[in-house]
């Protein structure tokens, strides 16, 4: 009944909707381009010609725009608090780059003494279970994380580790680009030695940590192996994660960290821990200390001088990226408070910029969204019915998050100091790490929430079975109060299906109501379900995106599964908002039109070439353009909104056309 009352309500604002504004920003559009020829370009192409990508970026586009505004809020909040609480002082510390330039590498050595003072095998796994509270000193990594076949139990996972480039891929690939890269690589890693005040053979030290984590690349899975949750579920026990990498001493590690030895214990990935233990013998020990040392250095490399900064972005930045110049330093420190006292943070920027509202407006559009999934599940023409009931079943159990946490976290146990980055940024994360540490043996958090508040971006999670949409992301042009059904049922609407989508998507699907990982299709439509999922990854595989660059279908299917659900259910609970009434007619565009248009919006951004290549490799959501071309190829009313035919570019052919529900 509840959800009866709510569609009411959003059926009464479409029926005054000719008082509302379109929410469509018509300078946007680019009236030279046909909109059955490339409706990403048709959509934005004014947009994008006038928004090129900053020197800084490495791609930009509408949800950039979003975050860089709320970057600003953050600073305006972070200035005003500097002197009077916590995450103003971090943020000073972060601003006192003289202080820094002054310390040089001087606060990590300490640690790089530590290091050095490694002498044997057992010493340097000591080490790797010391360092098991901060940083990623180790190619181990132990963690809480929810028993996949049991979530409301969180166990430890052992996870491995220890690359510095995006992907085993880059290690591994023979291609012309992963050479340079990987040489580029080497250079870089000799001058950030250099930096760190490291002497004699640096170009030596810095191939040997290349051909060290390419040892460690091999025995890892493929991002592709992984998205199988069966693939990296190895509850084995203590014993069993021992039996694989023995030298660790799993039970002084859980010891030192205050872990229970009865809780269970799963290792992702088996294969890796066992080629591990054999490279603890058979690579020299001065090799682990280098690439240890080498770590160390490149994760503190934010926190330390200037030069460590520039050589950091001269890699990752321009060579990984495309990007020419260095962000202003600011924006770094408000990510870095942002990230690593989020909610101290957030409380603000949520009483300052998120109205009660808006949270209530959400809340329609989600259960409006929900009913409508329901309504298709229910109506599927290819689920048997025992399929349907607990795909429905899954649905109820959906639990949406808005805006921010139900209880803000504090930060009590967090030392900051105006005079040292370096200290307060390893007293937070260290705070964030034994928090999450904490959660092992214990029933599930239902009150965390996966992203800080003036996060851009939104998320599912099977385990949990929830959908969370941090406050960041509810803003124009994806979410806005004061605009017409249409604009908001495409833009957030369909970002909202989205999420719900991943709850149905190649992984999603095998998790059940209770976030279990569980079988609950019957064979048959298990089959008819993989052939839609087949269909999308055919799709993907085909698409050129440029310079004859393709998609791995088989990465991006779940985002691409997302997409055309997403847009599915935010199209038809839009038609049904209207309550058979006709949409209005505003700035001369029908509704269906405004949806369409509203939906290509959100897409509307441009990478680098570096950064498009990147991607392909190891992002699971398809480039930009290409999910808002690739989803509505698929999607019927599109095309007739449109007046779309055969033959266009935005139509696949009829008998190729992707279908989910
Ligand atoms: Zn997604």
């Amino acid at each position: 009944m509840k959800s009866l009352h709510l569609l009411f309500v959003l059926a009464l604002g479409a029926a005054y909707s000719a008082d509302l504004k379109s929410g469509i920003d018509l300078t946007a559009i680019d009236k030279n381009c046909k909109p059955c020829d490339d409706f990403w370009r048709y959509a934005s192409g004014t947009w994008l010609d006038q928004n090129p990508i900053p020197a800084t970026q490495s791609g930009w586009g509408t949800m950039s725009v979003i975050s860089d505004q709320n970057r600003e809020r953050l600073k305006v909040i972070l200035d005003a608090e500097v002197g009077k609480s916590k995450i103003g002082n971090f943020y000073a510390a972060c601003m006192d780059t003289e202080r820094t330039n002054k310390l040089g590498w001087q606060p990590i050595a300490a640690d790089l003494e530590k290091i050095a003072k490694i002498a044997s095998v057992a010493d340097l796994y000591a080490a790797w279970r010391d360092s098991q509270l901060d940083g990623r000193l180790a190619p181990v990594t132990l963690g809480a994380r929810a028993d996949l076949k049991n979530s409301e139990q969180t166990i430890v996972s052992v996870t491995g580790g220890g690359l510095s480039l995006p992907d085993r891929n880059y290690y591994l690939n023979d291609d012309a680009r992963s050479k340079r890269i990987r040489s580029e690589f080497v250079a870089h890693v000799e001058r950030m030695l250099k930096l760190a005040g490291r002497e004699g053979d640096l170009a030596g030290a810095a191939q040997k940590i290349l051909a060290l984590e390419t040892l460690l690349a091999k025995p890892m899975l493929t991002r592709v192996e992984r998205r199988d949750p069966y693939a990296t579920y190895h509850v084995i026990g203590i014993e069993g994660a021992t039996k694989l990498l023995p030298g660790f001493d799993f039970k002084s590690a859980l010891t030192k960290l205050g872990i229970d030895l009865k809780t269970p214990v799963g290792v992702s990935e088996p294969r890796f821990m066992e080629e591990l233990a054999k490279l603890t013998t058979t690579v020299p020990l001065e090799d682990w200390k280098l690439w240890m040392s080498w770590s160390l250095i490149s994760s503190a490399s934010e926190t330390l001088s200037d030069s460590f900064r520039a050589e950091n972005f001269a890699f990752n930045g321009r060579v990984m990226s495309g990007r020419r110049e260095q962000d202003a330093r600011w924006k770094t420190c408000v990510e870095v408070v942002d990230r690593l006292m989020a909610d101290a943070l957030g409380q603000i920027y949520v009483a300052k910029h998120f109205p009660p509202q808006a949270k209530q407006r959400m809340d329609q559009l989600v259960e409006n969204l929900r009913d409508t999934l329901r309504d298709e599940l229910k109506n599927s023409s290819w689920m048997a019915p025992a399929t349907k009931e607990a795909a429905v079943k899954k649905l109820e159990a959906f639990r949406p998050k808005i805006g921010y946490a139900a209880k803000w976290k504090t930060y009590d146990t967090v030392t900051v100091s105006k005079e040292d980055l370096y200290g307060s940024v390893r007293s937070a994360a260290l705070a964030q790490r034994k928090y999450r540490l904490s959660r092992i043996g214990q029933p599930r958090e239902r009150d965390d929430f996966g992203m800080s508040p003036p996060t851009v971006n939104a998320y599912y999670s099977p385990t949990m079975n929830e959908i969370a949409f941090p406050a960041g992301i509810l803003q124009p042009p994806m979410f806005d109060m004061s605009a017409d059904d249409a604009m908001n049922y495409g833009g957030i609407g369909a970002v909202i299906g989205h999420e719900m989508g991943h709850g149905f998507d190649d992984q999603g699907s095998k998790y059940d109501a209770e976030g279990n990982l569980k079988n609950w299709w019957t064979p048959e439509d298990r089959k008819k379900f993989e052939e839609r999922a087949a269909c999308i990854i055919e799709q993907y595989n085909t698409l050129d995106v440029g310079d004859g660059l393709r998609h791995n279908g088989n990465l991006v299917v779940g985002e691409a599964m997302g997409d055309l659900g997403g847009v599915t259910l935010a199209y038809k609970a839009y038609k049904k908002s209207l309550n058979g009434k006709p949409a209005p007619v505003i700035d001369g565009l029908t509704g269906d039109q405004r949806f369409f248009i509203a939906f290509a919006r959100v897409w509307a951004n441009q990478q680098r070439p570096e950064a498009v290549r990147m991607r392909l490799t190891t992002d699971p959501h398809p480039i930009s353009k290409w999910r808002a071309i690739g989803t509505l190829q698929n999607f019927a009313p599109f095309h007739e909104a449109f007046g779309c035919k055969q033959g266009d570019f935005m139509v696949r052919p009829v008998e190729k056309q992707c279908k989910l529900y």
